[in-house]
């Protein structure tokens, strides 16, 4: 067995590991699904206009199509209204000479000859159809008018492989006619949750015991990032139980496990991973909570290639934040996505907050305010281990290492949930 090298890094550091090994995992398989079936998928293929958008010169306003040289000229005499043409209709009569002007609703295609739409506020139609414009009111030429292809041409690329179909997404999908879309398959991640303590939710509880959290944690975080994931029976702290439920849960795109990466007796976690064959990334990182998380991978068995892995710390709100930093972006890779990294807001502190000396601290927040301005506080709690706490909490608030104290008004990070 290798000998033990302890990496511990930086939050900036460990993201910049986790990040260049998600270049190097394998494309997910692709899927063709029903279009809102592929809603919050991964797109495999992209989304291509069908023809150029849009595929006329189109009015975006209620008003009257018209030749814009030459408008201010015609307030006295007016312009005379020759017809009207509404959204999903096309003007077949003769261009549109001087003099003349054509009703048009929002949406339809410039008849020929015009070249600006007068909006129906900025108007009046009077004498059995003849159209004033209001005194003084220009147009330039164009006004109120989206040319043909403007906003794409067709076979146009609108939304890139890797993106995430979300509702705007959908939108442009459905506008180009697609029934169907392709989207990544999911990676399969096996959760693993190790601890002697640990009791399963239908399990009686005995006095000393607590039920296991992290492995429904872990699949719901897995699940909302587009990851299908294998919950599999607990492992005891024994190198033999480790050993086992390690071998059956190396076979999945990535494996998670919980618990067991610290300093006590009986965090056996890391030897085993080393006696599987792992290769470790890092050991350790200078964040808090989440300081014992190790990332590294394993050989796959009897194949080529690597499965990933993290051995998050066992207690619930470090295997969240250890998740929501480092997991997602490999996660986010394994299941096609090229934008991985987590998105930080800004927010002011609401109330003054410790920072750590040696530690970036990412701490249980509740995020408040609106448009006029967003307000963070840290929610009170008893540690990482307090999930009654993290359940009063709707994010994280970021505290960059080496500050000793962080004042009320100051601005600072928070990731949101
Ligand atoms: P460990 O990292 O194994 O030392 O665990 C740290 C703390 O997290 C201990 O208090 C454990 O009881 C708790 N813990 C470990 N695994 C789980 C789990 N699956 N669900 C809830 N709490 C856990
Ligand atoms: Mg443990």
């Amino acid at each position: 067995m290798a000998e033990a090298v302890e990496r511990v890094l930086l939050y900036e550091e460990a993201l910049a590991e986790v990040l260049r090994a998600a270049e190097t995992v394998p494309a997910p398989a692709a899927e063709t699904l029903p279009l809102l079936d592929a809603a919050g998928r991964v797109l495999a293929a992209p989304i291509v206009a069908e023809r150029d958008q849009p595929p006329f010169a189109r009015s975006t306003r209620d008003g009257f199509a018209v030749r814009s040289g030459g408008l201010v000229e015609a307030v006295a005499e007016g312009l005379r209204v020759v017809g009207t043409v509404r959204a999903g209709e096309a003007w077949t009569g003769p261009a549109l000479r001087r003099g003349e002007a054509l009703e048009i609703m929002t949406g339809a295609p410039m008849p020929e000859g015009a070249d600006a739409v007068l909006m129906v506020e900025h108007a009046a139609v009077r004498d059995g159809g003849v159209l004033h414009p209001e005194a003084g009111r220009s147009l330039r030429p164009g006004e109120n008018v989206v040319p043909r292809g403007a906003e794409a041409r067709a076979g146009a690329e609108l939304v890139p492989a890797g993106r995430v179909l979300g509702a705007a997404e959908v939108a442009l999908a459905a506008s180009c006619g697609y029934a169907e879309v392709t989207v990544h398959a999911r990676p399969q991640v096996a959760i693993l949750a190790t601890g002697d303590e640990l009791v399963e939710l239908r399990e009686e509880l005995g006095e000393a015991q607590i039920r296991n959290s992290n492995s429904y944690a872990l699949a719901a975080l897995v699940g909302g990032e587009n990851g299908e994931p294998l919950r599999l029976p607990i492992a005891r702290d024994t190198s033999d139980d480790l050993r086992q439920r390690i071998a059956a849960g190396r076979g999945a795109d990535l494996l998670l496990l919980s618990g067991g990466v610290s300093m006590g007796k009986y965090d056996l976690v890391e030897d085993a991973l080393r006696e599987a064959g792992a290769e470790f990334v890092f050991t350790g990182t200078k964040i808090q909570p989440g300081r014992p998380l190790v990332f590294g991978r394993l050989p796959v068995a009897g194949g080529e290639g690597w499965t990933y892995f993290f051995g998050l710390p066992g207690n619930p709100i470090s295997t969240e934040v250890c998740f929501r930093l480092f997991v997602t972006p490999l996660l986010r890779a394994l299941a096609g996505r090229t934008e991985r990294a987590p998105r930080f807001a800004e927010a002011r502190l609401a109330e003054g907050i410790h920072g750590g000396a040696k530690v970036t601290r990412f701490l249980p927040a509740e995020i408040a305010g609106d448009w006029k301005g967003v307000t963070v506080r840290q929610v009170p709690w008893q540690g990482s281990g307090d999930l009654a706490a993290n359940g009063r909490a709707n994010g994280f608030v970021v505290l960059p290492l080496g500050v000793e104290e962080f004042r009320a008004g100051e601005t600072v990070r928070v990731l949101l949930r």
